[in-house]
């Protein structure tokens, strides 16, 4: 049995059905957030988790029509996705997992439909077969992807020094510890390390 957001799909015939899609998919069975994955473990020797591949990408969608004013009727869809997705920390080059989470809302008009923009919305044009859904999915997560990649609580990095030595450490932008006892305490460290 396929996974639906795998498959190309009609979305007039969905969104004429106002069709629930809920589904899960493994991760490696996307394209560009299982390149963009393997691509980050590829740089971090050895401790990738082995199931990687397995974990779940959790997919809501919702199809009916939507109508600008005095326009032509044209499917749309709305919803979330969500996955965890492991990658390397920017900060560390150590393992991370990075909860992501994206809002879906596209306009899918067929080429034969007029249609204007509706605020909130992005157009996804459809061409002869359908539309894969995990095309959409993976779209919006990796524009929900945060430009730098780190570790949330810095606490969970791993110590840098073996990484980025002396010269590199304690010239980090100082706006990203905002705990003044915390940096006071980690220069104190660094100070002992050298
Ligand atoms: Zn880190």
């Amino acid at each position: 049995m396929s996974s639906p957001v795998l498959q190309a799909m009609r979305p007039d015939a969905l969104a004429a059905r106002r069709e629930e899609i809920r589904d899960v998919v493994p991760l490696g069975s996307t394209d560009r957030l299982a390149d963009l994955v393997g691509e980050a473990l590829a740089r971090c020797d050895g401790e990738a988790p082995a199931d990687w591949e397995r974990r779940p990408l959790a997919v809501e969608l919702e199809f009916e029509r939507r109508r600008v004013e005095g326009g032509q009727p044209v499917p749309a869809v709305t919803g979330q996705a969500r996955v965890a997705l492991p990658l390397v920390c920017e900060r560390c080059l150590g393992l991370m997992d990075l909860a992501l989470q994206a809002d879906i809302a596209f306009l899918l008009p067929d080429e034969d439909m007029s249609y204007e923009a509706l605020p909130g919305y992005e157009v996804w044009p459809v061409e002869g077969r359908g539309v894969r859904l995990l095309d959409l999915v993976e779209e919006e997560l990796l524009l929900a992807l945060p430009l730098a990649l780190m570790h949330e609580d810095r606490s969970r990095c791993r110590p840098v020094t073996e990484h980025f030595g002396a010269a590199g450490a304690g010239e980090e932008s100082e706006t990203q510890r905002p705990f003044g006892a915390l940096r006071a305490l980690m220069r104190e460290e660094e100070e002992q390390d050298e």
